[in-house]
C-alpha cells in the first residue's frame, strides 16, 4: 500500500508512540482534528468515477450502491449504468426489467426497485430537496444516505454516521461501551460526529471520514503508523484500537436449502420469484424443494455455501427428473435465453460453473 503520510510513518510499533507524539483528548481541538483529516484526504483520496465527475445524480446512484456493496464490486456496475441510464430522467422513464437487469449480480435488488422509484418521483419536483429531512421523504433514501446526499452533493453542513463513522469515532476516543448492535452504536456516536464535522467543508469532511475507515482505520489491524489523525487517537495509544467499538457478536443462524438440477432438451427448469414477492421479485433461480418436490437420494451435482447478513446457508444442487407436470411459477428457460432473464447473483454464477 503506498504511504498516504510520510512524514508520520514511524518505525516502531502502534502501542509505542514516537517521540514528540502529541497526545490530545479527542476532540478536544476538533479544528486540528479537521485539518489533518482534510490535508490528508486532498492528497491521497481515491479517484472514483462519482468523485472525478461529480453530479447529484452519480452521488445518489453511487450512495444507493455502496450500501451493502463494497466499492471495487460497485465500480463496474456504476459505470455500465451511468452508460445505460445516464440522468434521473433516463432513470425514471426506464422499464423495471432494464433497471433490474443493470442491478443483476449487485445483491439486496430493493435498493434497485427504490432508486427506479426515487428517480420517478424526484423528476416530479419542482426542484432537489435541500435539507436531510427533505431527502428522507424519498423512497429509500434512510438517515445515512440522506445525511451523505446533501453533504456530499450539496455540501450541506450534516454529519454521516456508518460503520466506518463508528469505529474511526469509538477508537479516537476508546469509548468503552457496548452496544447490542450497529444501528444503537450508530446513535451513539451521532452527536460526536457533528461535533467534530468541518462545517465548512461538509462534503469533503464526511468522504475523508468513509475513506480513513476504508483505507486505513480497517476493521482489523488498522494502519495506524500511518493514520493522519494518530495523534488524536486514544484508541491507539492504549494499544488495543482493534478493541473498538465494543459491538456484541452477530448471532448467527445455519440454514440448509436443497435445489433441484433439471436439464431438457437445451432448456433449464427455473423458478420464477411472484411479482409481488418482498424479495427479489420477478428473479429467476434454480427451483427449490419449496417449488417442486426432490429426493433425498437424488444425485448431489454441488454444495455451495453463502452468508447473506446473520444467516449461513448451505445450498445442495441435486440432478431431478422433469416433473410431469408443470406447477405455475417454474418455466422452462432456453439456455440461449439465460443471458437475457435476470438470474440472482449466486444463481447466475451456479448455473454458469454448471453448465460449463
Ligand atoms: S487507524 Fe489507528 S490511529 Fe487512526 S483512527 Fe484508526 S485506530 Fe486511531
Amino acid at each position: 500500500m503506498a504511504p498516504f503520510h510520510e512524514s508520520r510513518v514511524a518505525p516502531e510499533p502502534i502501542i509505542a508512540p514516537a517521540n514528540g507524539f502529541v497526545a490530545n483528548t479527542f476532540p478536544d481541538n476538533p479544528t486540528d482534528f479537521q485539518h489533518d483529516l482534510l490535508t490528508w484526504y486532498r492528497a491521497h483520496r481515491r479517484k472514483l468515477p462519482w468523485r472525478e465527475s461529480p453530479s447529484l445524480y452519480r452521488t445518489v446512484v453511487s450512495e444507493f450502491m455502496l450500501q451493502q456493496t463494497q466499492i471495487k464490486t460497485a465500480l463496474p456496475y456504476f459505470e455500465r449504468w451511468m452508460t445505460n441510464l445516464p440522468d434521473f430522467a433516463s432513470l425514471a422513464a426506464a422499464e423495471e426489467s432494464t433497471v433490474l437487469k443493470l442491478w443483476e449480480g449487485l445483491g439486496y435488488y430493493s435498493r434497485a426497485r427504490n432508486l427506479h422509484k426515487m428517480a420517478k418521483a424526484f423528476i416530479e419536483m419542482p426542484s432537489p430537496p435541500r435539507t436531510q429531512e427533505a431527502w428522507q421523504k424519498l423512497p429509500g433514501i434512510g438517515s445515512y444516505a440522506s445525511a451523505a446526499i446533501a453533504s456530499i452533493a450539496q455540501n450541506l453542513p450534516v454529519a454521516c454516521v456508518d460503520g466506518n463513522v463508528v469505529r474511526i469515532l469509538s477508537r479516537l476516543t476508546a469509548n468503552d461501551k457496548s452496544f447490542t448492535d450497529s444501528g444503537s452504536a450508530s446513535k451513539s456516536f451521532a452527536p460526536l460526529a457533528t461535533a467534530v464535522l468541518n462545517r465548512d467543508e461538509p462534503s469533503d469532511h464526511n468522504q475523508a471520514m468513509m475513506e480513513l475507515g476504508a483505507t486505513v482505520c480497517h476493521r482489523r489491524s488498522p494502519l495506524c503508523t500511518i493514520c493522519p489523525v494518530r495523534r488524536h487517537c486514544a484508541g491507539s495509544r492504549n494499544g488495543d484500537p482493534e478493541s473498538y467499538p465494543r459491538l456484541a457478536p452477530k448471532k448467527i443462524k445455519q440454514v440448509a436449502v436443497t435445489r433441484g438440477w433439471c436439464v431438457q432438451k437445451g432448456n433449464l427448469l427455473l423458478h420464477r420469484i411472484p411479482a409481488g414477492a418482498k424479495r427479489l421479485a420477478g428473479q429467476y433461480e434454480l427451483p427449490s424443494s419449496d417449488h417442486l418436490p426432490i429426493a433425498e437420494e437424488a444425485t448431489v451435482i454441488t454444495t455451495k455455501k453463502r452468508s447473506i447478513t446473520k444467516y449461513r446457508i448451505t445450498e445442495t444442487i441435486r440432478e431431478i427428473a422433469p416433473p410431469s407436470l408443470l406447477p405455475d411459477e417454474l418455466h422452462w428457460v432456453s439456455f440461449d435465453d439465460l443471458s437475457d432473464i435476470t438470474l440472482s447473483g449466486p444463481h447466475r454464477r451456479w448455473i454458469t460453473e454448471l453448465l460449463d
